[in-house]
């Protein structure tokens, strides 16, 4: 068995085997995808003492550093069950069985799309997730939020110190976020929040952003809004479908966690996106996968 497998290969599982494997005890990495969401991203500008860079370079980086230890890396091997028996089995896809002393579990989430036309084809081109992150890169331009839950109104106040002027699309009738954030994203004079909009479609000009198109589901009319970024704020999915029976979640999906990274089976630790940990993003998910391989380290000298 494994001293230590790793599931799951984005920042947070990479942290988590590089620190297992200086341990000197017999790490594994499955995963999916090798680089998780950053190979889904362009500029990466907050990793902090790297100021700028992009998704494909940090996954190379990441792969490398990685494969720089004695780490068996499994890529492209997705994992279906879990469970705890003398050892922690993970069955992956093709029926494999991999035993593990202790798990730690890092497969990420995934950002909710929309699912109407441009979104795919403007994605990072104006369609962006994360406000955090791609904020800044559109300073003194118009911008939409789609979503008014927490997210998207705390997206609305964050881009409105940025951005010339944010429009928030709600598709119910009321805003589900927090009152207080209700109040502070009304009191701004660059905050424009429509509800009952239905966004049908993101307008681009070959190459960019410039516009969205929603429905008015009140009166049906159809409306454009000129903008250049577009977030889409409308819910985080953890990839912790195949884990709903198997160990305590979150009501919205995440691993819960303590703040060893353990999880509630006793040699089975959880890091970044898919865990309980608020804040998502590569520094954090990094800190998470640390935290979890030396979780795992101690849970091992002790047992
Ligand atoms: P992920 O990156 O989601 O990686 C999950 C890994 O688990 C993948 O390898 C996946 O294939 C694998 N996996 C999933 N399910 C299974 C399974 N069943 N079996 C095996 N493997 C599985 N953050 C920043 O800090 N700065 C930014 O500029 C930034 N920009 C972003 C731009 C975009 C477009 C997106 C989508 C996100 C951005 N983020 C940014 C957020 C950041 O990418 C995430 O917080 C971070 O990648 C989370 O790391 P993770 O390792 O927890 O999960």
């Amino acid at each position: 068995p494994y001293d230590v497998l790793v599931v799951g290969g984005g920042p947070a599982g990479a942290a988590a085997a590089i620190y297992a494997a200086r341990k000197g005890i017999r790490t594994g990495v499955v995963a999916e995808r090798f680089g998780g969401q950053v190979s889904d991203t362009m500029a990466i500008e907050n990793f902090i003492s790297v100021k700028a860079t992009d998704g494909p370079k940090l996954v190379a980086g990441l792969e490398q550093h990685v494969l720089d230890y004695d780490v068996d890396l499994m890529k492209t091997q997705k994992a279906v069950r879990l469970e705890k028996k003398e050892f922690v089995e993970v069955e992956l896809e093709n029926g494999a069985i991999l035993k593990s002393k202790t798990v730690i579990l890092a497969t990420g989430a995934r950002w909710r799309e929309m699912n109407v036309p441009g979104e795919h084809e403007y994605r990072g081109k104006g369609v962006a997730y994360c406000p955090h992150c791609d904020g800044p890169l559109f300073k003194g331009k118009k911008t939409a939020v789609i979503g008014g839950g927490n997210s998207g109104i705390e997206a609305a106040i964050d881009l409105a110190g940025i951005v010339e002027h944010v429009t928030v699309l709600e598709f119910g009738d009321t805003l589900r976020a927090d009152d207080v954030l209700v109040r502070k994203a009304e009191s701004l004079p660059n905050v424009t929040i429509i509800k009952e909009a239905m966004t049908t479609e993101v307008i681009g000009d070959g190459e960019r952003v410039i516009g969205l198109k929603y429905t008015d589901r009140k009166t049906d009319e159809s409306h454009l809004v000129d903008v250049a970024g577009i977030f889409v704020q409308i819910g985080l999915v953890p990839n912790s479908e195949f884990l709903k029976d198997t160990l305590t979640l979150s009501n919205r999906g995440e691993i819960v966690i303590d703040g060893h990274g353990q999880t509630s089976i006793p040699g089975v630790f959880a890091a970044g996106d898919v865990t309980t940990t608020p804040y998502k993003q590569i520094i954090i998910s990094m800190g998470g996968g640390a935290t979890a391989a030396l979780g795992a380290f101690d849970y091992l000298i002790r047992n």
